[in-house]
C-alpha cells in the first residue's frame, strides 16, 4: 500500500497520570521531545501526519502538523482521538501511534498494511512475544480503514471504551513484530531520564581491564582501538533534514520503502510489447500494432493474440504482455504492424519488473549509512522531501606549544607556524563534523584548563595536539588527568607512539578527549587510526576502512612488534597488480610524506622486514571521504 493512501495520527491526547498530569508529549527526550521523535519515525511511513492533543495546542502545531482536539467531551481516551481522526481523515486508511513510543518500528505502516490487505480486513495492530511466547498486544497501534468510523461512533454511544473491546467487534488482524522494545512506551519521568542519560562504563580502567596483559606503556594498536572502540558513546539526536542537505550525514534509521519502484512492469527499450507465447518458433511472425504507450502515458488497451502495442522506454506494460521487442530487432515495423524473426528475443526480454528496484515494505537504506549521491536520488524515487539524520557531532580543537605560531603572525627564532590546526581541520570537515576552532593554547597550566573546560562544555569531543611525550613543559597531561577519566598510552606504533584518551567533565558536561602527539605525520596518522572511527562511531555512522594489498617496489626495513604507517605512492603496474613506493623520508615531522603520498603502507606488530616484490596492506587516501 502507497504511504501516501495512510494518514498518521499522533495520539498526544492523554492525561500523563503516571507522570504526574504532566503532557507526555512535550516531555524533553534526546535534544528534542517526544512527541517530534514519534513524528519523525511516523513521517516517512504516511502521507498526511496529525497529532491529537487536547493542551498545549499551540506548541504541538509549532512541530508543523495539524492539531486536532477531541469532539467528544468527557472522555480523554485514546479512541477520543481516533474517533476524531477518523472523522477528518482524507485518505482510506488511518495510522495511529502513542505519542510515547520514540523507538516505533519504521515498518509499522508497511507491515501492518500488508496484512490488512492480504487479510482484506477492517483493522490491523501489532504484537510482540515476551520472552515466555506469550503475545502482548499493542492495539493503540493500528491501521484502520477511515470508512469504519461509523463502527466506533456506535461502540462509544454505546458507552465501550476500550480499543480492545471495539476490535472485538471488527475483523482485525494481529500482526507480530520481533522488536519488542520498538514498542516500549515512556510512563514515568524516572523511565525517561533514564533513557536519556546513556550508560557509561565505570571507567577506563575497567574497559581496560579486558586487555590481557594491559600496559599503558607498551600498548598493541589493536588494544588501543579496541578500548577507544568499549568506551566511547554514539550521541543520539536525530534531525529531519530536506534531501539534498542529509548529503554526506548520518542516517538515523532504516529508510523503509512506502512504494516499489517502479510502481509497474514496465519497457526497458524502445520497441514493440507483446505476449512472449506469440513469439513464432520458426520463420516469422506479423502482429497487429493496437496502441501506442508513452513513459507516463498508460494504454487500456489489452491486447489479443497477434497483437502487439508499441511502446517507449519506461512506458508501463500492457495487460497481458510480458516482453518487448527493441525496435531494432523487428524485420520491419510500424505503427500498424510489425514483423518479427524466430529467436529475435526470449519470453519476458526486455520488461522491467515492478518493485525490481525498491520493494514496498524493505529497507531501502540503513540505519548508520553516510549518505552519498546516489542516496539522494534513491530517496528521491521513493518520494522522501525529509531524512531522518544524526545531529552533526560537535568536535572542538587546538594545539598546544609556546614554539607554535598562528599564519600572519612573525616567526621569531626557533618558533614554527601551526599547521596541525590546518591539517585537523580538514580532518574533521571530510567528517562532516561541526567544528570549533580554539586555536593555539599556550604551554600553562592555567590556558589549558580553561581551554579543556571550554572545548568540554561545548563540544562531544575535543581533539588536541602537541603536549602528550614526555617534554618538561608539556602540563597537558598533567591538567587532562585532573578533569576527567584520562589515560596516557605509548602505542607500539611509529609514527605516532603517545597519545592519551579519555573522557573529561566540566559543570556537569562531558566530552571524549583525543590528545594526539605533536609531529605533523604523527598527529594524522593517529586521527585516521584512532579517532576517525571513534568519531564516526560518536555519529552513528557504520564506515569501516577498507585496507587493499599491493606490491612493493622495494624492500622497507621494519621491526616485528610494533605497527608502521609508511607513506607510499600506489599506481597500477605494467602486468596490471597495484604497487607501491615509499615516498621519501619517513620522519615524523616530515608532512611532505603525506602530501605527495596516496596511500598508508600499513606494516602490522607481527610483519618483519619486507621483500621488494612482497605484497602488503595500504589504505588508499581516495575514498577516505
Ligand atoms: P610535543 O608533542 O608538544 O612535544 O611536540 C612534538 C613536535 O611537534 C615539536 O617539534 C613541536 O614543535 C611540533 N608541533 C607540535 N604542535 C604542532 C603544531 N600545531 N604544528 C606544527 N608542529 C607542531
Ligand atoms: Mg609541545
Amino acid at each position: 500500500m502507497q504511504a501516501h493512501l495512510i494518514s498518521g495520527l499522533v495520539l498526544a491526547g492523554g492525561r500523563g497520570s503516571r507522570m504526574g498530569n504532566v503532557d507526555k508529549g512535550l516531555q524533553p527526550f534526546r535534544s528534542s521531545t517526544m512527541v517530534e521523535h514519534v513524528m519523525a519515525r511516523l513521517r516517512p511511513q504516511v502521507g498526511p501526519l496529525a497529532i491529537s492533543a487536547n493542551r498545549n495546542l499551540d506548541t504541538y502545531r509549532a512541530f508543523g502538523a495539524p492539531v486536532l482536539t477531541d469532539e467528544m467531551a468527557d472522555f480523554p481516551g485514546p479512541l477520543a482521538g481516533l474517533e476524531t481522526g477518523l472523522r477528518h481523515c482524507a485518505t482510506p486508511y488511518l495510522l495511529t501511534v502513542p505519542c510515547d513510543s520514540p523507538f516505533l518500528p519504521s515498518d509499522l505502516a508497511a507491515r501492518l498494511s500488508a496484512a490488512l490487505q492480504e487479510q482484506n480486513a477492517d483493522v490491523a495492530y501489532a504484537a510482540t512475544q515476551d520472552a515466555d511466547q506469550r503475545v502482548q498486544t499493542h492495539p493503540v497501534f493500528c491501521l484502520v480503514h477511515a470508512d469504519r468510523l461509523p463502527s466506533l461512533s456506535a461502540y462509544l454511544a454505546a458507552g465501550g471504551r476500550s480499543v480492545e473491546g471495539w476490535l472485538r467487534d471488527l475483523n482485525a488482524v494481529e500482526v507480530v513484530f520481533d522488536d519488542a522494545d520498538a514498542f516500549r512506551n515512556i510512563n514515568t519521568l524516572d523511565e525517561l531520564r533514564g533513557l536519556e542519560q546513556p550508560a557509561f562504563p565505570a571507567s577506563l580502567a575497567q574497559v581496560a581491564s579486558c586487555i590481557n596483559g594491559y600496559d599503558p606503556d607498551a600498548l598493541r594498536v589493536r588494544d588501543a582501538q579496541r578500548i577507544i572502540r568499549e568506551f566511547v558513546q554514539p550521541v543520539r539526536a536525530v534531525e529531519m533534514v530536506a534531501l539534498r542537505a542529509s548529503l554526506g550525514r548520518v542516517l538515523a534509521r532504516d529508510l523503509v520503502s512506502p512504494i516499489n519502484v517502479p510502481a509497474h512492469d514496465n519497457s526497458a527499450m524502445d520497441g514493440y510489447a507483446l505476449r512472449g507465447a506469440d513469439l513464432p518458433q520458426a520463420g516469422v511472425a506479423t502482429f497487429k500494432v493496437v496502441d501506442i504507450v508513452y513513459a507516463g502515458k498508460p494504454s487500456a488497451v489489452v491486447p489479443g493474440p497477434g497483437e502487439c502495442v508499441r511502446i517507449m522506454t519506461g512506458g508501463v506494460m500492457p495487460a497481458g504482455c510480458d516482453s518487448v521487442l527493441p525496435q531494432e530487432f523487428a524485420d520491419s515495423g510500424d505503427d500498424v504492424a510489425m514483423t518479427v524473426r524466430a529467436g529475435a528475443i526470449r519470453a519476458g526480454d526486455n520488461r522491467r519488473l515492478a518493485g525490481e528496484d525498491l520493494n514496498i515494505g524493505s529497507a531501502a537504506l540503513k540505519v548508520g549509512r553516510i549518505i552519498r549521491p546516489s542516496d539522494l536520488g534513491l530517496c528521491a524515487s521513493l518520494g522522501f522531501a525529509e531524512i531522518p539524520v544524526q545531529r552533526r557531532l560537535r568536535v572542538a580543537f587546538f594545539s598546544t606549544g609556546d614554539e607554535l605560531r598562528s599564519i600572519g603572525e612573525p616567526l621569531g627564532e626557533g618558533c614554527v607556524y601551526d599547521s596541525n590546526r590546518y591539517t585537523i581541520y580538514g580532518m574533521l570537515q571530510r567528517l562532516g563534523c561541526e567544528i570549533i576552532d580554539m586555536g593555539v593554547v599556550r604551554d600553562s597550566p592555567q590556558a589549558l584548563e580553561d581551554a579543556l573546560r571550554t572545548a568540554c562544555e561545548n563540544a562531544d569531543a575535543i581533539i588536541t595536539s602537541g603536549g602528550v611525550s614526555v617534554g618538561a613543559a608539556d602540563y597537558t597531561k598533567q591538567v587532562m588527568a585532573q578533569l576527567g577519566d584520562v589515560t596516557f598510552w605509548k602505542v607500539g606504533m611509529r609514527p605516532g607512539r603517545p597519545l592519551a584518551f579519555g573522557r573529561v567533565t566540566s559543570n556537569g558536561r562531558s566530552a571524549f578527549l583525543f590528545g594526539l602527539p605533536g609531529n605533523p605525520v604523527a598527529v594524522m596518522v593517529s586521527f585516521y587510526f584512532f579517532a576517525r572511527d571513534a568519531l564516526l562511531q560518536m555519529m552513528g555512522a557504520n564506515a569501516p576502512l577498507p585496507l587493499l594489498q599491493a606490491r612493493s617496489s622495494e624492500a622497507i626495513r621494519k621491526k616485528p612488534g610494533r605497527t608502521e604507517y609508511q607513506r607510499g605512492i600506489v599506481a597500477r603496474s605494467v602486468d596490471g597488480t597495484p604497487e607501491v613506493r615509499l615516498t621519501g623520508a619517513q620522519g615524523s615531522g616530515i608532512l611532505r610524506s603525506m602530501s605527495e603520498a596516496n596511500c598508508m603502507v600499513v606494516l602490522h606488530d607481527e610483519q618483519g622486514s619486507v621483500a621488494a616484490g612482497d605484497m602488503v596492506d595500504i589504505l588508499p587516501f581516495e575514498g577516505l571521504f
